[in-house]
């Protein structure tokens, strides 16, 4: 069994193809896929695919890249939202949410202030409901950890993973794991096969970020679910360990850092 910890498979890339790509990644074992949502507009979106998938489920929360069109009552919508989704068996947490300090648009001084307004009022909602939170963390380590330690939730997953090994370290002593990909297959990526051979296995979960982040023998086509497994080949073969066991491993970890998943598979 395999866990996708982070696709979008809300995203314009997979229009009316969705139900058919999560049933190419079933048929390749990838038994459960977290969809995080991105704004207040696709709530809806990634909740109903959840439901219509059996191996699907989703989160909640607002991007940063979407911060800029975002409005304060989004966050009060979205408190809401997420009161009446903890009934909600397929709901597993808040996300996708972070700071991206990479796109010169987010960089400005009124923007970093949204930004970080918006992702630390979503911590306090994952605080609030014991949630899991899963991370966009872009130029902004210190930022995001700074909050971190500021506003205590369960813990989640540094989605797309790049820091250093000091970071690593952090984001693990507060309760994360660290999300690997499609960026891990290419032999140029030094430091990141580093990381991805030598963090501790326990501390690692896999994702795709379809359609983004292809890996090597897809790009620059889209990226899709289904790859999941060849990418915890690369990972296999990066740590010298049975293919069986990363299924197993990061499967295993994916269940601990996010529990309500343990409901639905
Ligand atoms: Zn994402």
């Amino acid at each position: 069994m395999w866990i996708d910890t982070h696709c979008h498979l809300d995203a314009v890339e997979f229009a009316s193809e969705e139900d058919a790509v999560a049933a190419r990644a079933q048929q390749q074992n990838v038994s459960m896929i977290v969809i995080p949502a991105v704004e207040r507009n696709n709530f809806a979106t990634v909740s109903s695919l959840a439901h219509r998938n059996s191996n699907c489920t989703y989160a909640l929360g607002i991007h940063p890249i979407f911060v800029p069109q975002a409005k304060e009552e989004d966050l009060g919508a979205m408190r809401v939202a997420v009161e009446a989704a903890m009934n909600d068996a397929r709901f597993v947490a808040i996300g996708e949410i972070g700071l991206d300090f990479f796109i010169p648009m987010l960089t400005t001084p009124e923007m970093r202030e949204k930004q970080e307004f918006f992702y630390t009022e979503q911590l306090k909602i994952a605080r609030d409901f014991g949630l899991p939170v899963l991370l966009h963390v872009r130029k902004s380590q210190d930022s995001i950890l700074k909050y971190l330690r500021r506003i205590k939730v369960i813990g989640g997953i540094a989605h797309a993973f790049n820091g250093s090994f000091q970071q690593a370290e952090i984001f693990i002593d507060l309760g994360f794991k660290l999300g690997f990909g499609g960026a891990m297959t290419f032999t140029r990526a030094l430091q990141l096969r580093r990381l991805a051979a030598t963090l501790p296995i326990e501390s690692i979960v896999l994702e795709t970020d379809a359609p983004d982040i292809s890996p090597a023998w897809v790009h620059p086509q889209r990226n899709s679910p289904e790859q999941l497994p060849r990418i915890g080949q690369v990972l296999a073969e990066l740590r010298d360990m049975p293919l069986q066991a990363i299924a197993q491993i990061t499967s295993a970890n994916a269940l601990a850092v996010m529990p309500r998943l343990g409901a639905v598979i």
